[in-house]
């Protein structure tokens, strides 16, 4: 067989997709699976951005979009900005792709060489790292312990920058521990970063409306407005309006990335589907209210979660500020046995017996590079959670 690129070597299907497909193969034969591993959430996407893709598609917006963004959805991208973050981009500092994962890509694509450092602080969203890799990155990790609630210290930070740093990530509301930077921790942050002018800082905010108990939300280029230029600000509709399949998300940052990343993406996808840009602009000028009410939602799901875990012994669970995931510790369950004979050494051993004689399908921690803890998605509905934290307190007192 003709052979495949080197630079995918140890690049893999993600844990929480290869978890979800397992989960889905056991449905299909017959098992009633709990469902705890997809970060998606469960709401619809609203009704009016469904009607405007649609009067989009039958009013003939179907031939190729410009490769950016049109302009009335950089322009509601602008709006939005200004909004929720008082950050000003000009048109030409924004650019929209096929989510926020593309936007990710294209600019990690777009400036890390060879040999370059990214450093993510740990536990982090496994993309980041198998796309610095595919550019050629060494991944640097900064751990953020459970103990300080997965919070980024400024003086770790700081120690971990090298002059091989090409970007820092930031990513609060995290997934996977739902850990949230507060502006003081940001400020601290910030003051760093600006000793570092050779680095670039990725904040990946998508899941910025998803904050509990009044967390106020801030932005890293909104703080300290003296790194603008060399921060890219990501987002998109995915986790906010309930639209993971609409594939629609947008950076604003200097003008001279948005125009590399723009050239990476016209040898990619020559720009993201008009339908979905179209529905893009409807949820992101229709109304906002039904963003807090979702999130007060979450915020009862978090609670009966978080309590629920917590009365397990062996399980210790933080409650986390933001996104829709639990992180819960399991040190205690390692080295253990299940009923069935598998040894738990170590989480991914944990959650795989989970599904295997509980039937939840939940996350290892060291697909997100801390260990032994498993992430759990509270995406779904009370019932849901209830079954599945039942099980899993069955599962580990299960073990001997
Ligand atoms: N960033 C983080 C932290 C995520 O958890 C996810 C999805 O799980 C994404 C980005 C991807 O977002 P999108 O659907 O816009 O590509």
């Amino acid at each position: 067989m003709p052979g495949f690129a080197d630079r995918l070597n140890g690049i893999g299907i993600s844990a929480s997709a290869a978890m979800t497909d397992k989960a889905t193969a056991l449905k299909a034969e017959g098992l009633k699976i709990i469902s705890l591993s997809s970060g998606e959430p469960d709401f619809p996407t609203p009704e009016h951005a469904v009607e405007a893709a649609v009067d989009a598609a039958r009013g003939g917006d179907t031939k190729y979009p410009p490769q950016a963004g049109k302009p009335a959805l950089k322009k509601a991208i602008q709006a939005k900005f200004l909004r929720d973050n008082s950050l000003d981009y000009a048109l030409d500092e924004i650019l929209v792709a096929n989510g926020a994962k593309q936007i990710i890509y294209d600019a990690m694509m777009a400036t890390i060489n060879p040999g370059d450092e990214v450093v993510l602080p740990t536990p982090y969203w496994i993309s980041y790292a198998d796309i610095a890799r595919l550019g050629g990155a060494e991944i640097v990790q900064v751990p953020c312990p459970a103990a300080s609630n997965f919070r980024l210290s400024a003086a770790d930070l700081d120690a971990a920058i090298t002059p091989r740093t090409k970007w820092l990530v930031l990513n609060f509301p995290n997934n996977p521990t739902g850990a949230c930077c507060s502006r003081k921790d940001m400020e601290e942050i910030a003051a760093v970063m600006l000793k570092h002018e050779h680095v670039w800082i990725m904040t990946d905010d998508i899941y910025e409306h998803l904050v509990y108990d009044d967390f106020n939300f801030c932005t890293l280029a909104e703080v300290e407005p003296r790194l603008k230029d060399r921060v890219l600000t990501v987002n998109g509709v995915s986790k906010a309006y309930a639209m993971t399949g609409w594939r629609v998300g947008f950076c604003g940052g200097p003008r001279d990335l948005i125009a590399v990343m723009n050239n990476m993406q016209g040898q990619s996808t020559s720009g993201i589907n008009t339908l979905a840009q179209a529905a893009a602009i409807a949820a992101l000028e229709g109304p906002q209210d039904f963003l807090r009410e979702r999130a007060a939602e979450y915020q009862t799901r978090r609670d009966i979660v978080v309590s629920l875990l917590n009365e397990i012994p062996g399980v210790e669970c933080h409650t986390p500020q933001g996104a829709f995931y639990v992180y819960p510790d399991i040190s205690a369950c390692i080295g253990k046995v299940t009923p069935e004979g598998r040894q738990i050494k170590t989480d991914a051993d944990f959650v795989m017996a989970l599904l295997e004689e509980k039937q939840v399908a939940t996350v290892q921690g060291a697909a997100y590079g801390m260990s032994p803890f498993f992430r759990i998605s509270y995406a779904t509905s009370v019932e849901t959670l209830r079954e599945g934290c039942q099980r899993i307190a069955e599962f580990v007192q299960s073990l001997k």
